[in-house]
């Protein structure tokens, strides 16, 4: 379960229809990211399951609000993803996701580190110049940046997704396809996509040490994935009994609390040393 500040009124736009809480959440949003104080980036590992090695991170947002304490982002990124808002948020996560991986590429332990991507952001023109822009002025190595994004891309317009996907693909960015399973995945499309690794999503794995079933998907997703030549991801990894079952059914990395929680980079730092060790 996740912490709240206790005492503290938290945002709820999902259940109320309340739009006077949805505007409030979003004129805040819109706030935050004009601030260098309320938004930040913690980094959760992922590890290889065969060396043990840490392969990448993943960048995760976190709102400290001023009044309202920390706000998760399953809470504010739908509501900002249903505006346009979504775009100058992504832009800010872009940019210090982009300045940390510099930062670790510079200190010699280069670690890739992967973002979030709303489905929206690919529809928006100017996205693939603004991440390429942004990797030129860093001069962050294009293979030092990940993106995620969930099947849904096949709905929404795929023939301008996929465009999109080629070109920053092409231009040497990994992309992978989150929450695996979770959606109306087509896996006619799936084997068109230009991705590299596929993360299954948290709820089988979880599943699947009391669930034959999530077992047999956790196993299909693994083979459907090596056949189209992707790496596979188990996302919400927490004890060694799941490492031990990842393993035995060839999964190639692990990323989940049994590792490591996400954590501001600082902490990152701390806990990559004492890994590595
Ligand atoms: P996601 O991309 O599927 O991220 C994984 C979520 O699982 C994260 O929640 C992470 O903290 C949590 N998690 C990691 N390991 C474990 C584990 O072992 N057990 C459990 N129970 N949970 C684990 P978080 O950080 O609250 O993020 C929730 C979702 O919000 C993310 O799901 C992602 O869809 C979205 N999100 C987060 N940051 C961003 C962002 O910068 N941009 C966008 N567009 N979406 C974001
Ligand atoms: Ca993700
Ligand atoms: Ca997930
Ligand atoms: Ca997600």
């Amino acid at each position: 379960a996740k912490e709240q500040a206790s005492g503290v009124q938290q945002y709820d736009p999902a259940h109320d229809g309340n739009t006077a809480s949805r505007l409030e959440l979003l004129g805040d949003l819109r706030r935050a990211i004009g601030t260098d104080d309320q938004l930040s980036l913690h980094y959760q590992p992922k590890v290889s399951l065969a060396t043990g090695r840490v392969t990448g991170a993943e960048a995760l947002i976190r709102w400290q609000h001023p009044q309202r304490g920390r706000v998760f982002p399953d809470v504010f990124i739908p509501t900002a993803e249903s505006t346009s808002l979504i775009h100058p948020l992504t832009s800010h996560v872009l940019e210090l996701a982009v300045r940390q991986a510099k930062i670790w590429a510079q200190r010699g332990t280069p670690i890739p580190v992967a973002v979030n991507l709303s489905t929206r952001c690919l529809l928006d023109p100017g996205f693939t110049a603004q991440v390429f822009g942004l990797l030129y002025r860093t001069g962050l190595p294009a293979h030092l940046l990940k993106l995620e994004i969930t099947e849904s891309v096949a709905m929404a317009d795929p023939d301008r997704a996929l465009t999109v996907l080629r070109a920053l693909h092409d231009g040497g960015i990994s992309l992978s396809i989150d929450d695996f399973g979770t959606g109306h995945s087509s896996m006619t499309y799936l084997q068109h996509l230009p991705v590299d690794e596929l993360k299954i999503d948290k709820s089988f794995v979880q599943a699947m040490a009391n669930s034959h079933g999530d077992a047999v998907l956790v196993r299909t997703a693994i083979t459907l994935a090596h056949n189209l030549g992707l790496s596979v991801v188990a996302e919400g990894v927490e004890d060694e009994a799941a490492v031990a079952a990842l393993r035995e059914l060839g999964c190639d990395v692990a990323q989940g609390y049994h590792y490591a929680r996400p954590m501001p980079a600082a902490d990152f730092d701390e806990w990559f040393t004492a890994h590595a060790a």
